[in-house]
């Protein structure tokens, strides 16, 4: 796969006008995306393309100063290095910071900011360390591979980490998170997703935002990995001018259920400094759920979140069908009594 690593490759290589003033952005938030990906973009609508605008910067980035680059508090809650520990039985494990693109909406851009924190690849030791707390506590049943892209290490590496994970007494599952079945689907071989499905307990989370995003190419790849047996969730960032249309996301919703991916979660972007010209605002997530409620099968809506900062941690989001002591029905045309206990 051909990776192009600056705005003035992707320009040159999608044959598009350069914008001088994104060259500043590149500096500080450099890009990167590759050959498959960039293939999706429609480069007669460049400014309005669902795919571009998760890949070429916007100057809106740089105008953001006050928003800090860990509102979830991730650095303070990490008690030994590459390990995120919030919620009683479960923690993130950063495996390594690389990925297949730069999403220009990632909430880890702190990692990948030039001059910034970096994630490193987690190494032998640092793996020895990880374990150890994990074993000291027992209360934490689940861990989280993600990074960066889990899926962007040597296989062999990703298959040290998930292996000595398993061995762990307390651990009963592993979910890893990945964008690659969206941005290298090719990625996907068999082994991997053999290997995957091998590991007991083991689930996948991708991270689809857009339908154009399901191709031939990374529908195989969810397929290979259901056909070994790994269950495969999604989430999706509700990105302001990509998404944030009931519409598209019933669209993407319905086409994931179709190759049995289960729509996990819809996020509200978080309050991260540089991504946040791509907020909608919580209300038009809540408008999108009542649309979908009386149209869409509960096995394509997937539950809305917001993550709170100071590392409060997800909540997720209801649109409201209770009024005093009636609810509304889900058609919004009458209020019902319900017979409570
Ligand atoms: C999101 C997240 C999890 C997983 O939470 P779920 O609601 O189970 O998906 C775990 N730890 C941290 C730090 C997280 O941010
Ligand atoms: S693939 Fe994930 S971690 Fe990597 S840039 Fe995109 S959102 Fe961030």
């Amino acid at each position: 796969m051909k990776f192009y690593h600056s705005y003035c490759d992707i320009i040159s290589f999608l044959g598009c006008a350069e914008n001088i003033d994104l060259e500043k952005v590149d500096a500080v938030y450099p890009c990167l995306a590759n050959e498959y990906y960039l293939k999706l973009i429609d480069t007669g609508n460049l400014a309005d393309d669902p795919i571009a605008k998760q890949i070429i910067p916007d100057s809106r980035e740089l105008n953001d100063c006050d928003s800090s680059y860990d509102p979830l508090s991730e650095t303070e809650q990490s008690p030994v290095p590459g390990l995120v520990h919030r919620f009683v039985d479960r923690a993130v494990l950063l495996a390594t910071g690389r990925c297949a693109v730069r999403c220009r909406f990632c909430f880890r851009k702190r990692t990948w900011t030039n001059g910034g924190e970096t994630l490193p690849d987690i190494d032998d030791s640092g793996l020895i360390k990880i374990c150890e707390y994990l074993r000291g506590k027992q209360e934490i049943r689940e861990v989280l591979i993600s990074g960066g892209d889990p899926l962007m290490l040597p296989f062999e590496r990703l298959k040290k980490i998930i292996l000595e994970l398993s061995k762990l007494d307390n651990i009963e599952i592993i979910r890893v998170g990945s964008r690659i079945p969206v941005v290298w689907p090719q990625r996907i071989t068999t082994e991997i997703s053999d290997f995957l499905g091998s590991v007991p307990g083991l689930w996948f989370a991708t991270h689809f935002n857009h339908p154009r995003e399901v191709t031939a190419e990374s529908v195989e790849a969810c397929s290979l990995l259901v056909k070994a047996g790994v269950p495969v969730i999604n989430q999706t960032v509700l990105l302001k001018g990509v998404n944030d249309d009931p519409t598209i996301l019933e669209d993407l919703f319905r086409r994931l259920i179709k190759i049995r991916v289960k729509p996990h979660y819809l996020f509200h972007v978080d309050p991260v400094r540089g991504v946040r010209h791509f907020a909608t605002g919580i209300e038009c997530g809540l408008d999108i759920l009542r649309k979908f409620r009386p149209r869409l099968s509960s096995l394509a809506v997937p539950a809305f979140a917001i993550d709170l900062p100071e590392g409060g941690g997800k909540v997720a989001l209801q649109a409201q069908y209770r009024t005093a002591d009636e609810f509304r029905d889900i058609f919004d045309c009458k209020n019902i009594i319900y017979p409570d206990a």
